[in-house]
Order: structure tokens, then sequence, then C-alpha cells
């Protein structure tokens, strides 16, 4: 099984278009959005949701009305001001400040509060025009990401084994946090979408020192490569000097994004072709 991750540091580089298009031309394989704080593969993939799984993921204190005594030490325990009491009297706990650390319910003596597993997310597994896709939604204010990327890897593992499918190909979150840690660990090659913009390059300089120190094989593409020649040769410049190849310069197309998820004519862009053409050096590259 071989996984390729397409990653992008700075957000707005055209990554998960740019993913869209390669999931229209690399046959046999499954898809996973690993961007679960903010998924939009499925918007240019359009999914139809054939299963769905609740994600739960750390503990939320909850208060037993019926053994609490008012007492009110819990709400002097806690640390993030989750515990409050209500005007009709009692005592309820704040979901979105409750961070499960349990102190309320070691300091209660009357055994009135319990930590209850928390609902976080919710994953998918969708059925495409262009094969299997994986996607995930956090709750609002979850945390966890991490975890919930992990998740999702797992099932597409699972479900590639299950199809005799052996290509994973991820969409993987801005930044160089946990949940991209968690997207790239173990891939088999790393697609760094840049744009020539001082942001970009910055953020592509951060990507491959994560990158290196994972020791994951890496190639870029330079989406937008029109938009600014001096930048686009300092990209350039910093992959030679990196030894990184650049495996395709994407040059703006202002239609592309709207047309992307059109099987019918996004073949007529010239990204679609130039991603085409690139994808024969990803799986050469990838041993397939
Ligand atoms: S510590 Fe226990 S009994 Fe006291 S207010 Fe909190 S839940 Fe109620
Ligand atoms: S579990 Fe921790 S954060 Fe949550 S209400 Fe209790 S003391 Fe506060």
């Amino acid at each position: 099984m071989k996984q390729i991750a397409v990653v992008s540091g700075k957000g707005g580089t055209g990554k998960t278009t740019i993913t869209s298009l390669l999931a229209q031309t690399l046959d046999n394989k499954i898809m996973v959005d690993c961007d679960v704080d903010a998924a939009n593969l499925h918007l240019l993939l359009k999914p139809n949701i054939i299963q769905s799984t609740d994600f739960y993921s750390g503990k939320k204190a909850a208060v037993n009305p019926f053994k609490c005594t008012e007492c009110g030490r819990c709400e002097y325990v806690c640390r993030f001001d989750a515990v409050n009491r209500q005007q009709e009297g009692g005592y309820k706990i704040d979901d979105l400040s409750c961070n499960g650390c349990g102190a309320c319910t070691i300091t209660c003596r009357y055994e009135a509060i319990t930590l209850e597993n928390n609902l976080a997310g919710k994953f998918f597994i969708s059925d495409t025009e262009q094969g299997d896709l994986v996607h995930a939604a956090l709750g609002i204010a979850e945390d966890n990401s991490g975890k919930l990327v992990a998740r999702i890897r797992e099932e597409a593992f699972v479900l590639a084994d299950e199809k005799g499918i052996d290509l994973i190909l991820i969409d993987g979150p801005p930044g160089i946090g946990c949940p991209v840690i968690s997207s790239i660990t173990g891939v088999d090659l790393l697609l760094i979408v840049t744009e020539p913009s001082l942001t970009g390059l910055h953020d592509l300089k951060r990507l491959l020192k994560l990158a290196q120190g994972f020791k994951l094989p890496s190639v870029v593409i330079i989406n937008k490569c029109d938009l600014n020649s001096d930048l686009c040769s300092q990209v350039e410049a910093f992959c030679k000097d990196q030894g990184i190849p650049i495996i395709a310069s994407i040059p703006f197309e202002k239609e592309l994004v709207s047309i992307a998820h059109e099987k019918d004519v996004v073949f007529q862009t010239k990204a679609f072709n130039i991603i085409k053409d690139s994808q024969k050096e990803l799986i050469s590259r990838l041993n397939l």
C-alpha cells in the first residue's frame, strides 16, 4: 500500500483543487480528506455518504442534579470556569469550557459529577465518481483533530485493504501542527503545493523542514506560477538548493475553482493536463 499526502503549509495555495485534479487522473485509489477542522474536498468531489460514524474523544463532566447538594465545591475548584450556577438553582457544566480534567469529580463528596465520553465529531465513508472518499467533520470548538485524522487514515487503510486498492491519496490540512503531522506520518511521498508569494515560500520552507525531520521524500508543485515571476524564481532556487524536485508549475486560471469538479469540462484546463502529465512522475516515484 502506497500513500501520498498533498500539503501546502499556507492555506489558499490551491492544494485541495490540485488534490481533486489528481483524484480525477489517478486510477484505483482511496481518497482521504485529513483537513478535519475545515474539510472541503467533498465540495469538489460531491460524495454520496454511505457510512457515518460518531467519533468520541476526550471526556466532559456532567452533573447529576439528583445527587448534587449545591455545595459549590466544583465551581470553586474548576480552573476553566466551566461550572456554572444556574439562576433557577443547581449547577451545569459548560461543554465548550470543560477540558475533562476531572478535578471536579474528585472534589465532589456526593459523587454527583461523572466524566462522560465526548462526542467530538463524525467521520464518513462516501462514494464519489473518482472512488471512495473518507472524510470527517470535527465538532465546533473540539480539539483532538490529530486523533481524528489518525482514525480516518486507519479507516482508509482498512477500506483499501478490503478492496485490494494499493494507493491512498491524502488531502492534508494547512499549517505544520498536530493534524498535519498526523496526516503525513508514514506516507511514501509528500506533494507540497506552493505558490509564488512570500508566505507561500515561507511555509514551503517550514514544511520541508518538517518533512526532513520525518525523513519523507518530497516533491513540489508551484501553483499560480505566473502571478509573480521574481518570487517564482525564488521558490525554484530554494527547491534546487534543497534538492527537491518541482514536478509541475501551473499557471493561474481564474475559472479553475468553479469547474474543478466538472468532469466534462475540467479536462480542457491547463491545470488538469499539467497534473495529468505530472501524475506519471508521482506513480514512478511511488513505485506503483
Ligand atoms: S461539588 Fe458535587 S454536590 Fe457540590 S455543587 Fe458540585 S456537583 Fe453539586
Ligand atoms: S472536568 Fe475539569 S474542566 Fe471540566 S468542569 Fe470539571 S474541573 Fe472543570
